[in-house]
C-alpha cells in the first residue's frame, strides 16, 4: 500500500499518479467516523471485489458514535460499547491506521502519518472526505491548560472518572475552599452535546454523592455557560425553555448570553463579572470543520469546509465538480434541498445518510449511471437529560418531554449504532443497570496506570530506625576522629 516514504514532506516527493489506470479502481476513505464507516459498508454492499478496493484511514481503530457518549460518560453504556471497531464492522475493507496530513487531489494522493515510523503517500483513484471536525475552541486564557473537550470516547471517559474522584477526594478534605473548588464543575456550551453532557453527568454526580455521607447534595454546583440568549437551538424555542427550566429545577446554574473570559488555574471568570474558582471546565462550545483540510488543494468554504453539490461532488467556486473527490458529514458543506440556500447541519442524522447515499453514487458512478440528489427531512432531536428524563421534538410539531422522551432517545439511537452486535451489548447493558444500578467506582487512576509501578521502581529511602542509627555512627566516627587528633596533637606539644 504504501507509495513512498518522505519525511520532511516536500512537493517535489509528491508522487504522481499513476500513469494506467489500475484493474481494480482503488476508492480511499479519510475517515472511519458516521461518514467513512457507512460509505465503505455500503460501497462494499453494491460492489465486489474485482469492481473496486476500497481503503479506509483513520487515526482510531474504531467509529465513534457521538450521542452515546453522554450516556458512556454516565454509566449507562460500557464505553466499549459505543465505538464499532473497524477490523470486525468493515469486511472486505482495507483499514489503514494512521492520520491524513495531506491531501493532493490533483495528483490522487495523500499523506499519511502513522502513530509509529515516517510519513508515507497513498494513491487513489476516487476519494471520500469524511473527517468530521474538532472543538471550537477560543483563545481563552487557561482554556488549553485547564478544559477538556467532550467530542470522543477519550475524553467522556475521563470527565467521568474526573469528575467521580473528585468526588472521592473532596470526601476527605475538610479545607470548606478546597472541597467547594472540587465540586464544582463548568460546562461552557449550551447546545445538544453540552446539554446532554451536563445533564447525564450531574445526574451521575448526584446519585453518587447518595454513597457519600460526608458530602451533602447542596455541595454540589453545576454551572452551564452559554454565549447566546438560549440553549439547544436545535429544537423549537418552546422546547428549550422547558429543558432550562427542568435544569434550573434541579438546582444547575445556567448563565445565559455570557460568556467564559478566564479560566487560569481553575479560577473562573465570566462575562457577567462572576467569579468562582473550578476543578472542573468541560468545553462544548460547537466544532469546526478538521482543520487538516487547509492541508489540501481540495476547495473549502469560509468555515473551512469541503465545497459540496447535492450529489456530495466535491464542487468548486464556480459549483464545478471536481473529479473523483466526495465529501460528507461535518467537514463538508452540503446544501440542504429542505432548507433552500441552506446547508445541512452537522448532525449524525445527516452524517449517517450521507454517508450511505455517497456509498450509493459512488457505486453508479463506478458503473457509468448518473448520480442521484442526496435529500433528508429533518426527523427531529432527541436529548437525554439524565436517567428517564429527556426531551424530544419529532417531524416539527411534535414535543414530547420526560420519560416518553427518555424512552425515544434510547430506542432512536439504539437503531442508528452500527453493528448488531453492538446493539445488543448496549440493550444488554441497559437491562444490567436497570437490575443492578448504575456503577459509580471512580477509576481515575485508568489515565495515568504506570503512576503506582514508577513509585515501586525508586529505590527505598532508608528505614527511621536505620537512618538514626546511620547518623549517631557518623556523629560518632567525627567525634572518634577528632580524638585521635587532639591525641596527636597533645603528643607533638
Ligand atoms: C457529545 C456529542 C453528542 C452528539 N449527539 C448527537 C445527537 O444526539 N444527534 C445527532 O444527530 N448528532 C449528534 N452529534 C453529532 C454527530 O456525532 C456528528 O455530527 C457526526 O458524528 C459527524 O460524522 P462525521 O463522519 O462527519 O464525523 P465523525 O463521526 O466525527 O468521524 C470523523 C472521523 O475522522 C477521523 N479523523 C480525524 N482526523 C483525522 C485525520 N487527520 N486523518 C484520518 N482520520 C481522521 C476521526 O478519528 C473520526 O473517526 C453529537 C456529537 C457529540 C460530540
Amino acid at each position: 500500500m504504501p507509495q513512498s516514504a518522505s519525511t520532511p514532506v516536500d512537493e517535489s516527493a509528491v508522487p504522481r499518479r499513476p500513469a494506467k489506470p489500475r484493474k481494480v479502481p482503488r476508492v480511499l476513505i479519510l475517515g472511519g467516523g458516521t461518514v467513512g464507516l457507512y460509505s465503505a459498508r455500503r460501497l462494499r454492499k453494491r460492489l465486489g471485489r474485482r469492481e473496486a478496493a476500497i481503503v479506509v484511514v483513520d487515526p482510531r481503530p474504531y467509529m465513534t458514535y457521538a450521542p452515546f457518549l453522554p450516556e458512556a460518560a454516565a454509566g449507562s453504556i460500557d464505553p466499549r460499547n459505543v465505538v464499532a471497531p473497524h477490523r470486525r464492522a468493515l469486511k472486505g475493507v482495507d483499514v489503514l491506521q494512521g492520520k491524513v496530513t495531506q491531501i493532493h487531489h490533483a495528483e490522487r494522493t495523500v499523506e499519511i502519518t502513522p502513530e509509529e515510523g515516517a510519513p508515507y503517500w497513498v494513491t487513489y483513484d476516487h476519494l471520500i472526505v469524511g473527517l468530521g471536525s474538532v472543538a471550537r475552541t477560543l483563545p481563552i486564557p487557561g482554556l488549553a491548560e485547564q478544559a477538556i473537550g467532550f467530542k470522543n470516547v477519550e475524553e467522556a471517559i475521563a470527565v467521568r472518572n474526573h469528575i467521580l474522584n473528585r468526588i472521592e477526594v473532596a470526601a476527605s478534605t475538610w479545607d470548606p475552599e478546597l472541597r467547594r473548588r472540587m465540586l464544582t464543575f463548568v460546562f461552557v456550551g449550551g447546545g445538544f452535546a453540552g446539554v446532554e453532557a451536563l445533564g447525564e453527568l450531574e445526574d451521575i454526580a448526584r446519585y453518587t454523592v447518595n454513597h457519600y455521607n460526608q458530602i451533602e447534595q447542596d455541595e454540589l454546583r453545576f454551572v452551564l455557560v452559554e454565549g447566546s440568549p438560549r440553549i439547544l437551538p436545535e429544537v423549537s424555542e418552546e422546547l428549550g425553555g422547558y429543558t432550562l427550566e427542568q435544569l434550573r429545577k434541579r438546582k444547575i446554574e445556567i448563565h445565559l448570553s455570557t460568556f467564559l473570559n478566564s479560566c487560569v488555574d481553575g479560577h473562573i471568570v465570566l462575562s457577567n463579572n462572576l467569579e468562582f474558582d473550578a476543578d472542573t471546565v468541560v468545553w462544548t462550545a460547537g466544532v469546526k470543520a478538521n482543520p487538516v483540510l487547509q492541508q489540501s488543494d481540495l476547495p473549502l468554504d469560509k468555515m473551512g469546509r469541503v465545497t459540496c453539490n447535492t450529489s456530495l461532488q466535491v464542487v468548486d467556486a464556480e459549483g464545478d465538480v471536481v473529479a473523483d473527490a466526495y465529501a460528507a458529514g461535518d467537514c463538508a458543506a452540503v446544501p440542504d434541498l429542505y432548507n433552500p440556500g441552506g446547508f445541512c447541519p452537522p448532525n449524525a442524522q445527516h452524517a449517517l445518510r450521507q454517508g450511505n447515499h455517497l456509498g450509493d453514487n459512488l457505486a453508479r458512478v463506478l458503473r457509468s449511471a448518473e448520480v442521484t440528489p442526496y435529500s433528508h427531512k429533518n426527523i427531529g432531536a432527541v436529548a437525554s437529560l439524565g436517567m428517564y428524563k429527556g426531551v424530544a421534538q419529532m417531524f416539527g410539531r411534535i414535543k414530547v418531554r420526560g420519560f416518553l422522551a427518555w424512552v425515544l432517545h434510547r430506542t432512536y439511537h439504539v437503531f442508528a449504532m452500527p453493528t448488531v452486535n453492538r446493539k445488543l451489548r448496549i440493550m444488554a447493558g441497559w437491562t444490567g443497570s436497570l437490575l443492578l444500578r448504575r456503577e459509580v467506582v471512580p477509576l481515575g487512576a485508568l489515565h495515568d496506570p504506570r503512576a503506582e509501578f514508577r513509585a515501586a521502581s525508586v529505590p527505598p529511602k532508608p528505614r527511621v530506625v536505620e537512618a538514626d542509627e546511620a547518623k549517631d555512627a557518623a556523629v560518632k566516627e567525627p567525634a572518634a576522629k577528632g580524638a585521635s587528633s587532639s591525641t596527636k596533637a597533645k603528643s607533638a606539644s
